[in-house]
């Protein structure tokens, strides 16, 4: 998320609380508390709703300098449609806007797409007609209406992945008028006496556009009309037809489920781009649109900053398991995901971090005091001086030394120093750690860990990596802290 972004969650509302009092308790009495801070935190940051660990959408704002129309962009309606939501996801994560807004709801089903369900209250594309106050996804559709009713919003899309391949006649099993896979789909042909009514000739242009890029015929969009108003009664509750019926022109996106979820992804770009070019909004991005930088780009959208950034956990590649985190003693637990469809999950025994549809690793931890006199350590990173700050990654192709300054310690993870708890002025070398203990699966990510005795200061990761070092800047999540205001 950069800077402009405004994020709209419930964050702040709940209000987590400190407990005061952990010294003196027992061992599983802290523990207890520090299950119930992190449910707070889970309340506070990832927008759950109650104690009952409800996990609520985030809207998220992208306001060009120059002005220009709203586009709202929605995934993860239904939460088994990955192509959709890690689009959604990038637009937040990794686009810029220069003219215009696109506001960017990547999570609508949030709890269905981390308990990778269609629906875990059923299908909420079918909510949008007439729903009863007791339904548990209540309150959330009322919120998804009113944004889309907002006056500021000038056209929505509602990305999906379809099955198979739509296609007006009959071709074969997996392409047919029955399939739903690369379609752009209106309810009606136009919406009468409304800014970019003219849905029917809009969505034409943006397959002709997205085609010629597609270049595979098999591969190509269709327009569907569903002439919803002629009595279709399925799509009636959608939320497309919601829009369209309150005079807002709305358009359902597929990508086909035959492709893997990041070629959809791509897709859905491919066509989120054309209705912006479409609407005069002006827009760049940090990578290129190939199935391989999309890809990189979702594998590798995976980081969980930590108490004010003095942890940075890059989770890409991540091991099942990381242990010994350490956890600031007597405070909520504060955690900044870098991606909305990252959601910090309490199992009572251990935090899973969920990705979208994906398991991403289990955090167990352990409670200490903190100390906050360091912001950054110095090292030598293949023998050339450096100031690493403290949550941050840096990467060396040879060796790292740490020159930690007196009263500090540093505890390498992995490291084993014969007689010593302190790692400082060791010139350390991948091979000297045991690979077991890196974040990574390969083995070439490790926690390197600054105390002050007992204290914990902050963690500095450190990436061994093939490449030339100079080029790599360190990486680091910005160090505001969404919750900073609340507690
Ligand atoms: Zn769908």
């Amino acid at each position: 998320m950069n800077k402009h972004d405004e994020v709209e969650g419930q964050h702040g509302k709940h209000n987590a609380k400190v407990c005061e009092n952990a010294a003196g308790n027992s061992r599983k009495q802290i523990l207890k508390m520090w299950q119930r801070n992190l449910t707070m935190l889970l309340l506070g940051l990832l927008s759950f709703s109650s104690y009952a660990q409800k996990l609520e959408f985030t809207l998220h704002k992208k306001v060009g300098a120059l002005p220009g129309p709203t586009l709202l962009v929605i995934g993860g309606i239904q939460g088994d449609e990955p192509g959709g939501f890690n689009a959604a996801a990038l637009l937040v994560t990794d686009y810029h806007i220069t003219r215009g807004q696109v506001w960017v709801v990547p999570n609508l089903n949030f709890e269905s797409i981390i308990k990778r369900s269609r629906g875990v209250y059923g299908d909420m594309n079918r909510k949008f007609s007439k729903l009863k106050s007791a339904d548990p996804e209540y309150i959330q559709i009322q919120k998804i209406k009113s944004i889309i009713l907002d006056p500021q919003v000038d056209m929505i899309l509602n990305l999906h992945d379809g099955s198979g391949f739509y296609t007006p006649t009959y071709i074969n099993r997996v392409a047919n008028p029955d399939r739903w896979g690369q379609s752009i789909i209106i309810d009606q042909e136009s919406v009468e006496d409304v800014p970019h009514g003219k849905l029917g000739d809009m969505a034409r242009k943006v397959i002709a556009q997205v085609n010629t890029t597609i270049g595979v015929p098999d591969h190509f969009y269709h327009l569907r009309d569903t002439r919803t108003r002629l009595g279709d009664t399925e799509m009636e509750k959608t939320l497309s037809y919601f829009a369209v019926r309150n005079g807002k022109a709305a358009f359902g996106v597929e990508a086909s489920k035959e492709f893997l979820t990041h070629e959809r992804s791509r897709f859905h770009l491919m066509v989120v781009e054309a209705f912006m070019q479409q609407l005069g909004i002006g827009v760049s991005r940090d990578f290129e649109l190939t199935a391989q930088d999309v890809r990189r780009r979702i594998d590798s959208n995976v980081q969980l900053a930590m108490f004010d950034n003095r942890i940075f956990l890059d989770m890409t590649n991540a091991r099942h398991q990381l242990r010994y985190i350490p956890l600031k003693k007597n405070a909520p637990l504060q955690v900044t995901p870098s991606n909305p469809l990252i959601a910090v999950i309490d199992n009572n025994k251990a935090l899973n971090v969920r990705y979208g549809n994906r398991n991403v690793t289990q955090l167990g931890g352990y409670y200490t005091e903190f100390d906050d006199s360091l912001t950054q350590v110095p090292l030598l990173l293949d023998g050339e001086p450096r100031q690493a700050t403290l949550g941050s990654v840096v990467d060396v192709q040879d060796s790292i030394r740490v020159e930690t300054p007196s009263q500090y310690r540093v505890n390498v993870i992995g490291y084993r120093h014969a007689g010593s708890d302190d790692d400082s002025h060791v010139t350390i070398r991948r091979q000297d750690i045991l690979p077991k203990y890196s974040v990574d699966k390969d083995a070439r990510l490790f926690r390197v860990e600054i105390y002050r005795g007992t204290r914990f200061c902050g963690m500095v990761l450190v990436r061994f990596t093939p490449q030339p070092v100079a080029a790599l800047p360190a990486q680091q999540l910005p160090r505001s802290n969404p919750l900073a205001d609340d507690t």
